[in-house]
């Protein structure tokens, strides 16, 4: 027989995996010597049994929870269903992770007909027994039989109004009773038996709902946004019930509690024992602890303790505090928060209060963090006159095209019905550390009447909506919000988190602002420069449009001079905002019809200035268009078919490089990067264009600068093939938004829309284009990384997906044994404290 229940005093505070935080602390507390009411845990393994079992406890269990039972029976001295002194008991939920009020919680367990009246007996006070009964009732029949509250709250609202009560409070022992009655009757005519009678039969289907409660919506939910996997389960705690420990209508703001400083003039003996207790358990955690007690006829219990939530702001505050008083080290006060939670430091939040009368009309992807108020624009023009004229805009579009550069920088927020976590609105938006919304399947967008509909209202062009990115909620109206704030603690915990970390970390920044932010937030480095989001300003589209669209080599060299001042302008601002860092810059990447006109005016103007006809132009924008662009003629395949393109880039990296070096007195040693190689042959072949063009450059300048040329890992074949492509690769950087993509073979641009129903159906637990697929991709990053290492020892080896801002993802970067992670601007303090917690617990 496995072992499922444990009684209080069998566990600690590390079984928390078996005994959830609860249990666990529970434990630990009445090993302490607390005043703890007697108890036991039934352990999350038997969660899993229970859904293994197709939702019922097994024999095994069951007994084991009897035997449990008979033995808190006999400590206490009562007995279930007894009708003298009655053994009651609450149930309560509680998984390895905190998610207060996400589970289902059963208390004053074990009243029945007889047992009240014993239990009114007991305590001399039959109005409190009665209304204890009618509670029970009722939330058993919420929670445990799913009936709705209403049934219950009408009856006893008709009771009131029968005795011209105001206040439940003025409802006697008797109208309780009638209350009873009327209670019971419901439930027969609604569950078609009478109320169990039986405090087993009641303990079992309790413990199976909190069991159930795990799979509720609110916890999945729940889960998803802090990444708490379904399979962990919850465990139940089964406790001595204690009169008055109705924390329920505490949690679910039912009731407004007093200060803790009015039971000192209330109960000085117990606020006195209250306050030595407190003390003592903060010491033992050695953290701000978040406690739940009841007192009973003067005796004062604890009922619970855990590590209390807290904003980021409070957890770098006490965290600092507890290395301060000497609590802990500062490698515990790294551990201490939450690389994610960082996001609320950096970005704008919305005022709390405000926000309390925010009316929430729609959902979506979490795209870019920051709260963002403004008017609704419809189109990158409109948006940037808004804001020119004054205005805080909000950027809605059915999809972000590169054309909305303009736009999406001019408004606070930008909203999308398309496009997933890195689809370019949001990569381009967390770049700029702009809010953004994406991929909401419910937004109906009327760009050419400039109006919205959501949720069931009609959103026009300038009317004001507000929008969560950290939470990807849309609120109507304006909601206030307010400025990040970098106290100094932020900054000593940086710099713990430096001195703990291996990985290093780098920024994707495409413009020297990007950049100079980027080293603000601590950045060492670029990790990825897309140089395509350079051509996306209004000025420089209709030169690319012209390399395009030319017809023969002469021509498009011809169109890729003009476009290399701008590229070598580009790079010398971002080498000197890097102040010498290392810098990737990866060539050309995206299918070229991204930048091919669609609007008649636009088409004309190129037409002019290449003159040619529009319907010429026309013709050749026709010529390329794919079926499947983004995997199509793109990456490398654009410089195997056009190498003057990538003579143009090797041409502008080199020349700047070497301009900034004499400039500002740096080293820069460039790093070129080609996106998209899946065999050894296609690298080389690019290779040659580049390094021919370099030795040009260089011999031309007469300088002797070193540069590195190294490919992206972001095809599947690439990390199969990865000890051949070592050979020709003096670093790799694994670009997990492909990879994911390919790997997967699903668009990054349009998973978003199926996802939803892989989560509903547990297939999926998150977005695997957020939190790195550790199974699946992982393997061919591993793999990759080792297959490169053999052939090259001192091949470096780093990532610039997405997936190098997120903290689990980084964990397994570490793992993995990887140089660096790169992550856009805003994301690099999470990455460094990220990088500096896998490095402390791989020491552990
Ligand atoms: C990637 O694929 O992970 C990557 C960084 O490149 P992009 O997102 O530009 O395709
Ligand atoms: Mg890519």
């Amino acid at each position: 027989m496995s072992k499922r229940v444990y009684k209080f005093s069998e566990g600690n505070a590390d079984m928390r995996n078996l005994l959830g935080g609860k249990g666990a602390n529970l434990a630990e507390m009445t090993n302490i010597g607390l005043p703890i009411p007697n108890g036991f845990t039934i352990s999350t393994e038997a969660c899993t049994d229970y859904y293994n079992d197709g939702r019922t406890i097994n024999e095994d269990t069951q007994k084991q929870i009897f035997e449990a039972l008979a033995w808190l029976e006999g400590v206490q001295g009562k007995k279930f269903g007894d009708t003298e002194n009655p053994l009651l008991v609450s149930v309560r939920s509680g998984a390895r992770a905190s998610m207060p009020g996400m589970m289902d919680t059963i208390l004053n367990l074990g009243l029945n007909d007889v047992s009240v009246k014993g239990f009114a007996q007991k305590t001399g006070n039959p109005r409190f027994a009665y209304d204890s009964y009618r509670r029970f009732i009722q939330m058993f029949s919420d929670v445990v039989m799913e009936m709705s509250k209403t049934f219950f709250d009408s009856i006893l609202e008709g009771v009131k109004k029968e005795h011209g009560y105001t206040f439940d409070t003025e409802l006697t022992a008797e109208d309780l009773q009638d209350v009873i009655a009327q209670y019971k009757a419901i439930y027969k005519e609604k569950m078609g038996e009478e109320f169990p009678q039986d405090p087993k039969v009641q303990l079992m289907e309790a413990i199976k709902a909190v069991f159930r409660s795990w799979d509720n919506p609110r916890a999945n939910y729940y889960r998803m946004m802090n990444d708490i996997p379904y399979s962990w389960g919850t465990a139940v705690n089964v406790g001595e019930y204690l009169i008055n420990a109705q924390g329920e209508d505490v949690v679910a703001g039912i009731r407004t509690p007093s200060k803790i400083t009015q039971l000192e003039k209330d109960l000085p003996e117990c606020y006195k024992q209250f306050v030595s207790i407190a003390d003592t358990l903060e010491k033992h955690y050695r953290d701000m602890q978040d406690m739940e007690f009841t007192i009973e006829e003067g005796k004062l219990f604890f009922l619970q303790t855990r590590n209390g939530k807290r904003t980021a702001h409070a957890a770098i505050q006490i965290a600092c505090d507890l290395v301060d008083e000497g609590m802990i080290t500062p490698e515990e006060a790294v551990c201490r928060i939450e690389a994610k939670s960082l996001d609320q430091l950096l970005h704008p939040v919305f005022d709390a209060d405000a926000l309390k009368n925010g009316q929430q009309i729609g959902e979506a992807l979490p795209a870019s963090p920051g709260a963002a108020a403004g008017r609704v624009y419809f189109n990158a023009d409109d948006a940037v006159a808004a804001h020119t004229a004054g205005s805080r805009v909000i950027l809605v579009r059915q999809e972000t095209s590169p054309e909305d550069i303009e736009g999406m920088h001019a408004a606070e927020g930008v909203l999308t019905m398309r496009g997933g976590m890195t689809s370019h609105a949001a990569v381009v938006a967390r770049g700029m550390g702009t809010c953004c919304v994406s991929g909401c399947g419910d937004l109906k967008v009327f760009e050419d009447e400039k109006y919205i509909e959501l949720g069931g209202h009609k959103i026009n062009e300038g009317d004001y909506i507000s929008l969560d990115g950290s939470t990807g909620k849309i609120y109507l109206g304006d909601i206030k919000t307010v400025e990040a704030s970098i106290s100094g603690n932020f900054q000593r915990i940086m710099a713990w988190a430096d001195a703990a970390r291996k990985l290093k970390v780098r920024t994707n920044a495409d413009t020297p602002e990007d950049a100079a932010n980027a080293v603000r937030m601590g950045a060492e480095g670029i990790g990825l420069t897309r140089t395509e989001h350079m051509f996306f300003n209004p000025e420089r589209i209709p030169k690319i449009r012209k390399m395009i669209l030319s017809d023969t080599t002469e021509e498009r060299e011809a169109a890729l001079n003009e476009l290399i001042p701008f590229q070598k302008g580009d790079f010398k601002g971002i080498y000197k905002a890097m102040e010498g860092r290392p810098v990737t810059i990866r060539f050309l990447d995206p299918p070229l019809h991204e930048f091919v006109p669609t609007e008649d005016a636009e088409i004309e103007e190129l037409a002019k200035d290449m003159g040619l006809s529009a319907a010429e132009v026309k013709a050749r924008c026709d010529a390329l268009h794919e079926f499947n662009p983004m995997m199509g003629h793109r990456g490398c395949r654009l410089a195997v078919t056009f190498p003057e393109i990538a003579r143009m880039q090797t041409r502008a990296v080199m020349e700047a490089a070497i301009e900034v070096n004499k400039e500002e007195g740096y080293s820069i040693v460039p790093e070129i990067m080609i996106p998209l190689v899946g065999d050894k042959k296609e690298l080389a072949f690019v290779k040659k264009t580049v390094v021919e063009t370099a030795e040009k450059v260089k011999a031309e300048m007469n300088s002797d600068i070193q540069y590195k040329v190294g490919t992206m890992i972001e095809i599947p074949r690439a990390a199969l093939m990865a000890d051949e492509i070592a050979e020709e690769a003096e670093f790799f950087s694994f670009g997990t938004n492909d990879l994911t993509q390919m790997t997967f073979g699903f668009s990054r641009d349009d998973a978003g829309k199926f996802l939803q129903d892989y989560y509903a159906s547990k297939i999926y637990e998150s977005d695997p284009f957020a939190h790195l697929d550790q199974n699946g991709v992982g393997q061919l990053i591993a793999m990759a990384a080792e297959k490169g290492r053999k052939v090259r020892p001192d091949i470096h080896l780093g990532i610039c997906g997405e997936h190098g801002g997120d903290p689990a993802s980084i964990e397994f970067c570490h793992k993995v044994g990887l140089d660096y992670v790169s992550c856009s601007p805003f994301r690099v303090p999470i990455a460094r404290l990220a990088a500096a917690q896998a490095a402390i617990a791989d020491k552990h």
